[in-house]
């Protein structure tokens, strides 16, 4: 096992992987950029250093900074978190070069999945159901030509793309041709790199992704669904596992199309395989995110398994302490993302110094965080300030104990959206279980 880590990350997800080592004995390296002196990764971790200004590109993004960070300090291995440098290939890359375990799949891997076109053929390869659509589009014209076979609406899609980010909505013939330049030359200067691909616009659609843990001896555990329709402009705000409307017959397949899928591209770590899953039950790959996902809580609630902690142990080389008999989800649990971000002004991002603070607690309630009074919540970084989790028996004692914790949660000092979440809470889609992706949009929530 690893004696050190350095968590190349900030906020609630660096706190949480602090925990995790702290709990294991391993000790921790947090680091910071100068917008982050302050913060709650830097006090809880054992050692921490600057790596650079305020913007990511100068300090979390920064790979010679962090790697130095990390020979520095004697850090064995490199936890990269979410978002960030957690799905950069060359990053992976630079820490094998360096003789520094990059707690996530090899370089190769993420490099395969991360382009979200290679993915797609991948998947097809492997036998795994896909959303109808066309590999790479070299120009205009062909765009048009595909479009046609594909029919629509459909989605232009940055093979790049990420994070909610280039995804173009088509919805006529006549649009095809300037809204595929306009990708592309946004997906160029988003992400370096143009390139894009079509899918037909399934509608109405859930999202449902299967979480999978692979160790280096081979062996793939499916923990199961997380369903996570409610999103705003492609963003998840709330997160539950179980699905309510997966079966157990369709839960099976699910797994077996997603392990079946890890083990063709040979997969190691943590990784989540998104699905479209549409009225008949028919579900369609979508991508791969590999590495730990946002919403991992709500699987870690209803399995018992703590992800991190077995991310840890299968990247030092341990093999998986369970098997797939061992899985059952248990009860029902919920995540509802806390932003700071103004829901009446269009959802404009908010910062400021916490002036209050009160975190919900009892039974089965989880509010992961890097908030605490007197806090100044910088403007640099992403608006999520905390992820607000509960477990129960069943979904509706899930949704009661939600809104109750939601209540009870006070920031003061800058805006949020816990309001909004308990509206949503309230929908009736929502309470019933129906709710597709465009719940948003449906009730004019945009
Ligand atoms: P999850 O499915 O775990 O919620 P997201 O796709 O929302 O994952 O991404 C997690 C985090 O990483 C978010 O903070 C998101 O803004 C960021 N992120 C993901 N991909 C990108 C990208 N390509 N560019 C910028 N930020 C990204
Ligand atoms: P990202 O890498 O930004 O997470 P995804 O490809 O996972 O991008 O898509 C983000 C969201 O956009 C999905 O969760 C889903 O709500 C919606 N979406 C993506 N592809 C389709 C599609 N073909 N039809 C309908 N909705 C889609
Ligand atoms: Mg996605």
């Amino acid at each position: 096992m690893f004696a050190k880590i350095l968590i190349a990350n900030r906020g609630e997800i660096a706190v949480r992987i602090i925990r995790a080592c702290k709990e294991m004995g391993i000790a921790t390296v947090a680091v910071f950029s100068e917008a982050d002196r302050e913060a709650l990764h830097v006090s809880l971790a054992d050692e921490s250093i600057c790596i650079g200004p305020p913007p990511v590109k100068d300090s979390y993004l920064n790979m010679t900074a962090i790697l130095s960070a990390a020979v520095a300090t004697g850090a064995q291995a490199i936890h990269p978190g979410y978002g960030l440098l957690s799905e950069n290939a060359r990053f992976a890359q630079l820490c094998e070069q360096c003789h520094i375990t990059f707690i996530g799949p090899p370089a190769q891997i993420i490099s395969k999945m991360g382009d979200k076109d290679e993915a797609r053929r991948t998947m097809v390869a492997a036998g795994v159901p896909v959303v109808p659509g066309c590999d790479l589009v070299p120009d205009a014209q062909t765009a048009l030509r595909e479009a046609k076979r594909i029919g629509f609406p459909l989605l232009i899609k940055a093979r790049a793309g990420g994070g909610g980010r280039g995804i173009r909505l088509v919805e006529r013939e006549e649009e095809v041709e300037n809204a595929f330049l306009a990708a592309s030359s946004e997906a160029a200067s988003a992400f370096g790199d143009g390139a894009c691909y079509m899918e037909k616009f399934l509608r109405p659609v859930k999202h449902i992704e299967m979480q999978v843990i692979a160790d280096q001896q081979g062996n793939v555990v499916c923990l199961g669904e997380r369903e996570c329709s409610v999103q705003r402009k492609n963003q998840k705000l709330i997160e539950e596992s179980p699905s309510p409307v997966v079966d157990e017959k369709t839960r099976r397949q699910m797994i077996d199309v997603s392990t079946k899928a890890a083990k063709a591209v040979g997969y190691q770590g943590v990784g989540t395989i998104e699905f479209l899953y549409d009225r008949e039950g028919n579900f369609y790959f979508m991508e791969m995110n590999t590495r730990l996902q946002v919403e991992h809580p709500v699987t870690e609630m209803v399995t018992g398994i703590d992800l991190v902690k077995w991310q840890i142990r299968v990247a030092a080389g341990q093999p998986l302490g369970f098997s797939q008999e061992d899985i059952r989800l248990e009860g029902c649990a919920i995540e509802c993302r806390i932003n700071a971000e103004n829901p009446s002004q269009g959802f404009r991002p908010s910062c400021g110094r916490v002036s209050l603070l009160h975190i919900p607690g009892g039974p089965w309630v989880r509010f992961d965080t890097a908030l605490y009074q007197d806090y100044f919540v910088p403007p640099y970084y992403d608006s999520m300030i905390g992820k607000l989790i509960v477990h129960a028996k069943t979904r509706e004692e899930a949704i009661r104990k939600m809104q109750a914790a939601l209540c009870e949660l006070v920031i003061e000092g800058l805006d949020h959206n816990a309001e909004f979440q308990m509206d949503v809470l309230e929908d009736e889609e929502f309470r019933n279980g129906t709710y597709t992706t465009n719940l948003m949009e449906k009730r004019g929530w945009v």
